[in-house]
């Protein structure tokens, strides 16, 4: 059995491994398919497709927009969308900016609890997506704390003196940019943002209407019980399921692929999702 992983970062948004090292990672795991989902970036998938052409595992270029509802921030994934799409790269242009200015106000904060951490220490890769993991390993570097965890408590997390909200498209709206480039909009982690499960359940209609295609169901942080019954969901409103580790570095969350102990993405979610997007095509060609 070949596993897959739908769900990971590159260098372009906040992960450590170029798109060139991530599918490297990808073949000597033996992977059968992977998708590069950066946050809030397109800009890593003219890389990642040069260096996959030879490759022998399926890839998918793909998206994670960070979004809102009700006052909550959800994580809409896109799949197989055209990544020189104008109306996309505009409004990915307009989230990258608000991105920009929260991080100068987080350094401000940490600067008022005298932390200095220069800004050209959290640059990342050119064109790439700078976010809070990128302030986290200054903090982690400069000793103020002594992991990413840490970091996250006492300084980044919502509700932690450092934190500063983000300006953030709708999800709503991030699902139909999604589907506007041609992509599968599928919405990321359910149970990490409701435990419970019930408000997502709720709001799935809207979230459907809008062109929602699937949901994140294998994920390492979901509970078996959240598993369970986000498959359940899934089949309930005819949304396709998906997976992924959410990748970011290497002994730090869960391994490319998954493992035993963390998740498994079974080959059959990359079937399902490459039924939809060329669903999608045809559409379009009609
Ligand atoms: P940002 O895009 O700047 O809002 O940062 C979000 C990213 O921070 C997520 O994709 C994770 O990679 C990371 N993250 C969020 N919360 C935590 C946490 N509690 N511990 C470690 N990393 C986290
Ligand atoms: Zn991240
Ligand atoms: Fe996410
Ligand atoms: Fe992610």
């Amino acid at each position: 059995m070949k596993w897959i992983d739908l769900h990971t970062h590159s260098t372009f948004s906040d992960g450590t491994l170029s798109p060139a090292e991530l599918l490297e990672l990808a073949g000597r795991r033996g992977l059968g398919a992977l998708a590069l989902t950066d946050h809030d970036t397109v800009a890593g998938l003219d890389e990642f497709f040069a260096q996959a052409a030879a490759r022998d595992f399926k890839v998918i270029g793909g998206i994670e927009i960070s979004a809102w509802y009700q006052e909550s921030s959800l994580h809409i994934l896109g799949y197989g969308l055209n990544h020189h799409d104008p109306a996309l790269l505009a409004a990915l242009a307009e989230i990258q900016q608000a991105r920009h200015h929260r991080n100068l106000g987080i350094l401000d904060k940490l600067e008022d609890l005298g932390i200095k951490v220069p800004y050209q220490k959290i640059t990342g890769q050119e064109n790439g997506q700078v976010g809070r993991p990128h302030i986290a390993r200054e903090l982690i570097r400069l000793g103020v704390v002594h992991d990413m965890h840490h970091a996250f408590v006492r300084y980044l997390r919502k509700g932690a003196c450092a934190y500063v909200e983000s300006l953030r498209i709708h999800a709503l709206d991030a699902i139909r940019l999604i589907r506007a480039a041609g992509g599968v909009p599928v919405l990321a982690h359910p149970a990490v943002f409701d435990a419970s499960l019930a408000g997502v359940e709720e709001l799935l209609p809207e979230l459907i209407a809008a062109g929602l295609a699937g949901l994140e169901v294998y994920y390492p942080a979901h509970s078996h019980r959240q598993h369970r019954r986000l498959l359940q969901l899934a089949t309930e409103n005819g949304l396709i399921a998906t997976g992924g580790t959410d990748f970011h570095e290497v002994n730090n969350g869960a391994p490319l692929g998954g493992s035993p102990q963390t998740v498994r993405v079974p080959f059959s979610c990359f079937d399902e999702l490459h039924r939809q997007l060329n669903a999608g095509a045809e559409q379009q060609a009609r």
